[in-house]
């Protein structure tokens, strides 16, 4: 049985064991009860915040708040790696692309019509139309910046519109070696967790974003452009690394791939043990993207279904 709409508020422990889950649904606490185990799987933001909820996880961090330490276990919320992404954007004179005006309006309608059609055409973009995994020297043994070329001018996670029409390209820092936590905010379930991404307090992540975004300016300058190119969005002025920087340290922001927060290992500050059981507790697993101990180069979703794969496996094996 699947429910839906409920929401996790802590594990039951006891003994040293999982035995079972509060879950707010329809307004009520419930309790169930888990046959054999309890899995775990929130996302690299919440597994993290239900184990401190449930107290395991960093003492220090969960006395703070006045939860009782069922299992101080430190490395709960640490080690956050992210995807560090910066885009460039490009104005164009091409009504052709996305965008707003009134060429744009009458290009949607009749993409429409054609999308109802066939189901081709401009709306049966996937958007992120061409992506690349370049190496930003040639000494490298594997690609170190992700591209998405995307076809409209986007900014803020497309929160900021503006109106003409323009592309877009995305570099992204494939292996940061920054790293932030999670934590929490207050005791409140619903409370979103304390996020703190950390992002470039790591030197080398800097210079590779740095590498990546001149490589990426590089590959759109290309002639091939040359007719939809018409100035850079924000960054036409910016030419040295400094101006550069300024500009990646104000709008860098996360591409989506939070992990590592739960990370799987025999060390210290590993969370769980290479079958995903949580360290010091019985009938506990943590089966989702905060269990990688450092972040894959490339998108997450097909890693974490192999995760969730595997967890199923083991799980079947121990039946
Ligand atoms: C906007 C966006 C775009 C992305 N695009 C891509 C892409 O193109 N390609 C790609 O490979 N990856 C992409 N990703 C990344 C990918 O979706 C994630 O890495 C992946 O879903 C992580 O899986 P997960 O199981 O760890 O966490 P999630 O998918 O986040 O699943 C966690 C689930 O737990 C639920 N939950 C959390 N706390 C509780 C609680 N207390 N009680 C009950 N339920 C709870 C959440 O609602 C959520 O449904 C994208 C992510 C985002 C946000």
């Amino acid at each position: 049985t699947v429910l839906t709409k409920a929401h996790t508020l802590r594990i039951i422990i006891e003994n040293g064991r999982a035995t079972g889950v509060v879950y707010l649904r329809d307004g009520e606490e419930k309790t169930l009860l888990a046959a054999r185990q309890v899995i775990v799987c929130g996302g690299a933001f919440n597994s993290p915040q239900l184990l401190m909820l449930s107290g395991i996880g960093p003492g220090d961090e969960l006395r703070r708040h006045g939860i009782s330490v069922v299992h101080d276990l430190p490395g709960v919320g640490q080690n956050l790696q992210d995807h560090l992404d910066f885009v460039m954007a490009w104005k164009s004179k091409s009504t052709d692309l996305m965008g707003i005006g009134l060429r744009g309006g009458v290009n949607l309608i009749k993409a429409m019509l054609q999308w109802r059609r066939d189901g081709t055409g401009m709306i049966a973009t996937p958007y992120a139309e061409g992506a690349a995994f370049i190496r930003t020297t040639p000494d490298l043994n594997r690609p170190d910046i992700q591209l998405h070329f995307v076809i409209a001018m986007v900014e803020d996670h497309a929160r900021k519109l503006y109106t003409g029409y323009g592309f877009s390209c995305h570099a992204c820092v494939l292996r940061p070696r920054s790293r932030g936590e999670v934590g929490l905010n207050d005791i409140d379930p619903l409370s979103a967790p304390r996020i703190n991404p950390r992002y470039l307090s790591h030197q080398d992540d800097e210079k590779t974003l740095l590498k990546g975004v001149r490589k990426m300016r590089e590959i759109l300058q290309a002639p091939a452009l040359d007719s939809y190119r018409h100035r850079e969005l924000h960054t036409a002025n910016a030419d040295t690394d400094d101006e550069l920087l300024d500009h990646i340290r104000a709008r860098a922001d996360t591409i989506y791939h939070p992990a590592g927060t739960c990370k799987m290992g025999l060390d210290d500050l590993a969370v769980v043990d290479p079958t995903l059981k949580v360290r010091g507790i019985e009938g506990l697993r943590v089966v989702d993207a905060s269990i990688m101990p450092t972040l894959i180069g490339g998108n997450l979703n097909a890693p974490t279904m192999m995760i969730a794969e595997k967890a199923a496996d083991m799980i079947r094996a121990e039946a």
